[in-house]
């Protein structure tokens, strides 16, 4: 309900003092803050209740050029951080995840971004005050988990024919742009810094217009703790003149981009028009939840909810398209619609709050249009299906039925709290409806059945498969799209092969018996 909102709560809480003075200008390069090149600046606004908080420097291509020359240098034979041994840039990496760890309650309060929302989310299930706060900033995980690799990230010695000695460096591949969004921006900012820097790159960063201010916040920590100027920079500003000077930078060895698939390929040619950088790709995804007749009912009800409204809907491998087997969909949906309505949507810095606002009005605008096409198609609306409030971009929670395959919402990217429930016969039916979409990021199944469960798992096509539970990450587990989700893989071991180029070095030695 729109009054039950309370923003009287919200306001003078937006804007507690920060933990140190913000710097003078916005963009990061060479350790060194500075305004634009351009002296433009944007506001960035918080979505709880549209008024802007600050105004952020607004980084453009000639920002990406002074930026891009900074890590070019940084990178040089002889540089103090080509020269610093890998267990050293460990230490750094470690030291960063400390000071993300000591200033976890900064950087989950500073700003109402959908970075705290989400976590109320899980404060609420969770029950803990102090682990809200801190896990909102989890990303410290990536970060020690990468500087656990610096120094084990090993070659081989390969026996090939003859008298010869033979073995691979994995070595740095030197710039990196990385190019990303807005939904989890500080740990997007670790999936990406991790792996880089663990294997001794040298990174510019472009982080989304509607979700700085964090990512400055890590930018200020990266000095503090001693990281060698030009070997991060990070620019704010806009996709089609920040992010695109990155993607078609001459100097540029390899972009990691997370975000629409639509930009993905934009990506992807100017990677093919420039220099061919080398490209990974994090995108989009419709992924289906898969709910067997012999799943324990009220965990499966509480695993697809928080499937699809984990962090207001706007995940990338959210359980977007619900599939119920037919004996159990009526119940499956009522319960569901149950479980919706209870849904706490308000003040995202109350802790009994579960859902806060969509990131920006263009998100809220286009959720809403994703619901208007539902009921034009035919779509049963259940619950919710407006905005949830008179300020701010809050949507009520909301569930379809007797969705259908060719629906657009049950094919398109909705990201937000739009929950599609499809109903399905058979295992192998399933199997192919949900595979017959362009996106392939992840997948769910729920059954007490373990052979149902792997022989489902095995025949999705998709890079992450959950069984009973959904949304369970690790620093150490690979993530990552097949198909039109993604070219690569991020964390674990498999994410350094993206920061990696591969030497293979031959050496002869004396012939046997001479
Ligand atoms: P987006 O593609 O519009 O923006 C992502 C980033 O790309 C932003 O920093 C933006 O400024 C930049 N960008 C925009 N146009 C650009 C251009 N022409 N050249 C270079 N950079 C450009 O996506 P979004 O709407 O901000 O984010 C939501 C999308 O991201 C969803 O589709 C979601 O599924 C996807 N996503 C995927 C993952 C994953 O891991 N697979 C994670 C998070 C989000």
């Amino acid at each position: 309900k729109r009054d039950s909102l309370r923003l009287s709560t919200l306001r003078p809480r937006l804007f507690l003092p920060p933990a140190k003075p913000r710097p003078p200008g916005d963009i990061f390069i060479n350790n060194e803050w500075h305004d634009a090149v351009s002296k433009k600046t944007f506001p960035t606004i918080n979505p709880a209740t549209a008024e802007v908080i600050c105004q952020v420097a607004e980084g453009e291509k000639a920002d990406v050029e002074k930026a891009v020359k900074a890590a070019k240098d940084a990178f040089k034979l002889g540089s103090p951080w080509r020269r610093m041994d890998a267990s050293h840039r460990g230490l750094l990496l470690s030291r960063l995840a400390d000071c993300i760890e000591r200033d976890a309650a900064y950087l989950a309060l500073c700003k109402p971004t959908v970075v705290y929302n989400d976590q109320c989310a899980i404060h609420s299930d969770k029950g803990s005050e102090l682990r809200t706060v801190l896990s909102s900033v989890g990303c410290w995980w990536v970060c020690r988990y990468y500087a656990g690799w610096a120094d084990k990230w090993e070659g081989k010695t390969i026996p090939i024919d003859g008298d010869y000695f033979c073995y691979t460096r994995h070595e740095l591949i030197g710039v990196c742009g990385q190019i990303i969004p807005w939904n989890f921006p500080l740990l997007m900012q670790a999936w990406k810094l991790g792996p880089a820097l663990a294997t001794g790159n040298t990174v510019v960063m472009k982080v989304a217009e509607q979700t700085p201010l964090t990512a400055l916040y890590v930018a200020s920590l990266i000095k503090e703790v001693g990281f060698p100027a030009g070997v991060v920079n990070i620019i704010p500003g806009m996709g089609p003149t920040a992010g695109a000077a990155i993607a078609s930078h001459m100097d540029v060895d390899k972009v990691a981009f997370t975000g629409s698939t639509e930009v993905g390929h934009l990506i992807l040619k100017a990677s093919s028009s420039s220099n061919l950088k080398k490209v990974t790709l994090e995108l989009g995804g419709k992924s289906p939840n898969i709910i067997l007749s012999d799943a324990n009912m009220a965990e499966a009800v509480e695993q697809s909810h928080f499937a699809l409204f984990f962090n207001q809907g706007q995940c990338c491998c959210a359980g977007s398209r619900t599939y119920v087997q037919e004996s159990i969909y009526d119940e499956f949906v009522e319960r569901s619609v149950e479980r919706a309505k209870k849904r706490t949507v308000g003040d995202p810095f109350d802790l009994n709050t579960e859902q806060g606002p969509q990131v920006d009005e263009e998100q809220f605008q286009k959720i809403l249009g994703y619901i208007s096409s539902g009921k034009r198609d035919g779509a049963k609306l259940m619950c919710g299906g407006e905005a949830a409030a008179d300020h701010g971009y809050f949507i009520q929670p909301t569930i379809f039925r007797d969705v259908k395959d060719d629906m657009t919402i049950a094919r398109e990217e909705i990201f937000g709290p739009v929950m599609q429930i499809l109903k399905f016969k058979s295992l192998d039916e399933v199997i192919e409806r949900a595979n017959d979409s362009k996106y392939g990021l992840a997948a769910a199944v729920f059954t007490q059945n373990i052979d149902k469960a792997h022989y489902i798992s095995n025949g999705l096509r998709a890079g992450t498969v959950w069984i009973n539970c959904y949304d369970v990450f690790g620093a150490q587990a690979p993530f990552g799209g097949y198909k039109a989700s993604g070219i690569g893989r991020e964390l674990g071991e498999y994410g350094l092969d993206n920061y990696t180029e591969v030497k293979t070095v031959t050496i002869k030695v004396p012939q046997k018996n001479s």
